[in-house]
């Protein structure tokens, strides 16, 4: 292992966008990469297990979380609290393993502040209209919340450029290739490679 510690990577992306999609198929041939399950306040999908997609708590539940600080992150979306345990993210790090955090925009942005070293990954669809069809097609939300959702979009674009990579979500296999790529690479800068190399190298 040429990383002491594992690579924190941040995805984003408007709803729809194929961000879960993407990182399940990523995870079938890296099951050591951590996906971190987040809290939110809204409620459960058709076949969403409670602490496998998300966990699912109360608002009050949720607020006490921000006041304990047990929140790496957390913003507001859609009218309902989202946000990232710390301790999971943390202690899988310290282990050496990749974290997958999949989280809007906003949250992305606080993470970035204290995580500069992280990988900021952004999925699109191909158009607006691939959009709704893959919302309509997903068939979890009504009519009015995927009009909500993809209102939303173009706000989430506009951050953009804050990114490292942007992944085209048009074929599924390109982009699992793609991110699998990114982070493929990203393991190999020299800032994360020194610590070791100094070690076998006996550079002092
Ligand atoms: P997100 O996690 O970004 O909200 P999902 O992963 O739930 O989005 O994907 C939204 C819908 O689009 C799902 O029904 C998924 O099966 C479908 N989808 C995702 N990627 C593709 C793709 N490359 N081609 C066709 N359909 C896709
Ligand atoms: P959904 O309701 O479709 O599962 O998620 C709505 C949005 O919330 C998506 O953009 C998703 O990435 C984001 N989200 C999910 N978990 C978190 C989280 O822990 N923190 C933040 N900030 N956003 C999250």
């Amino acid at each position: 292992m040429t990383n002491e510690r594992g690579l924190l990577i941040v995805v984003s992306g408007p709803s729809g966008a194929g961000k879960g999609t993407i990182c399940k198929e990523y995870l079938k041939n890296h099951p050591d990469t951590y996906l971190s399950v987040s809290a939110t306040t809204r409620a459960p999908r058709t076949g969403e297990v409670d602490g496998e997609s998300y966990h699912f708590y109360t608002t009050e539940t949720f607020e006490r979380m921000i006041a304990d600080r047990e929140l790496l992150e957390w913003a507001v979306f859609c009218d309902n609290y989202y946000g990232t345990p710390r301790a999971g993210v943390e202690n899988a790090l310290s282990a050496g393993r990749d974290v997958i955090l999949e989280i809007d925009v906003q949250g992305a942005m606080n993470v970035r502040a204290h995580y500069p070293e992280g990988v900021y990954i952004f999925v699109l669809p191909p158009s607006p209209q691939v959009l709704y069809e893959r919302l309509k097609g997903r068939g979890t939300e009504s009519e009015e919340v995927i009009q909500k959702r993809i209102s939303k979009a173009a706000g989430e674009l506009s951050h953009l450029p804050k990114y490292n990579y942007c992944l085209l979500n048009a074929s599924l296999l390109e982009a699992v290739a793609d991110f699998e790529a990114v982070v493929r690479a990203e393991r190999r800068r020299v800032e994360r490679t020194l610590s070791y190399i100094h070690k076998v190298w006996n550079l002092g």
